[in-house]
């Protein structure tokens, strides 16, 4: 029997949370009454996550998968393999650590049924620190204006696609990317809905400060040129700038003769330069690094094993 929902859950290091996600998933998903299928991709975890993947699949062999990946791939490559074997019509994802509670799933389905072809969502009452979630503000902000899309909550993963945009999705062929950006460029009447946000009970978050900074390094690069443009720009305003700068201290150098005065505000000048220099060729560096990595156009994953009905138990 063909699914109607597919929901599809990225496991990284996650033995701590997965069996209260089952217990709080599987009844939501028995109540409302529709077919469906549960994908866990695991990303190479290195603690017990997989086997209690397995013995979920085991016990629920008709509706859940497991793809297990080779490795670590990251969130959005794993949330990419599953894109690439939903069988659904509607398509939710969400994260394994509970903070997107699975008791709003029916909501992202209605709005589905009513015909949203992307459903976005933004954390409610939103349970971290208040200087992150003034972070989260103003990077909301900036990546809107860059990437040129509406999206109130970058952070929240906990969204619904339809099977047209998962595949879209699925076929593009960028080697680091970032899910609900992809989406909500490819939806035709996306929507925005608030749902609960709970703290990260068990475990940590995998994302350290460094990781988070890479992935919006992702985000911007694979949606947007206007950070290379900047660079442009500055480059042309910072050289207008210095040449009435040397012009007038030639000038000064005939009218007043030679100055050692100034010296300090001289390096300072220089340090910031140097500074804006090194961080335009680290941003010019983000985009070559990742045009290296598509053109050496290795797999952006790799599975090791589909784990589902009638699934050998003998080849692995
Ligand atoms: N995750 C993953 N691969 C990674 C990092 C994270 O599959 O390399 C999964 C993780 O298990 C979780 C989800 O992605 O289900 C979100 O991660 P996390 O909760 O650590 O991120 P945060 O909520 O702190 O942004
Ligand atoms: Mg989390």
């Amino acid at each position: 029997m063909t699914p109607e929902i597919s929901i599809v859950i990225p496991v990284y290091n996650e033995e701590e949370s997965l069996p209260q996600l089952f217990t709080e998933l599987y009844p939501v998903m028995e109540k409302m009454q529709r077919n469906y299928e549960i994908i866990l991709v695991n990303d190479g975890s290195r603690d017990k996550s997989f086997s209690l993947l397995y013995d979920f699949q085991k016990m629920h062999n008709k509706n859940v998968r497991v793809i297990d990946f080779n490795g670590n791939f990251g969130q959005h490559m794993a949330i990419m393999a599953a894109f690439s074997n939903v069988r659904g019509k509607y398509i939710i994802t969400l994260d394994a650590d509970l903070q997107n509670p699975p008791a709003e799933i029916p909501n992202l389905i209605q709005q589905m049924d009513d015909g949203h072809d992307v459903v976005g969502t933004y954390r409610e009452n939103r349970h971290d620190p208040i200087f992150r979630k003034a972070a989260s503000k103003i990077v909301n902000k900036i990546t809107n204006s860059i990437t040129g899309l509406h999206i109130s909550d970058y952070g929240c993963m906990l969204r619904g696609y339809s099977r047209r945009i998962v595949d879209i999705i699925a076929h593009s062929d960028e080697s680091t990317t970032f899910i609900p950006a992809l989406g909500q460029k490819y939806a035709v009447n996306p929507i925005e809905i608030a749902v609960k946000h709970r703290e990260r009970e068990f475990g940590e978050s995998k994302y350290s400060m460094f990781r988070l900074i890479r992935l919006n390094f992702d985000l911007m690069t694979s949606f947007s040129l206007s950070p290379l443009q900047w660079v442009t720009m500055s480059g042309i305003g910072i050289s207008i700038l210095s040449f009435i700068l040397v012009a007038y201290m030639v000038v000064r150098r005939f009218v007043i003769g030679s100055e050692a005065n100034g010296l300090f505000t001289l390096m300072a000048i220089q340090f910031f330069l140097t500074g804006i220099s090194i961080m335009s060729l680290g941003i010019i560096g983000e985009y070559i690094g990742r045009i290296y990595k598509q053109i050496q156009k290795r797999p952006r994953f790799v599975i090791k094993k589909i784990w589902e009905e009638n699934a050998d138990e003998e080849d692995n």
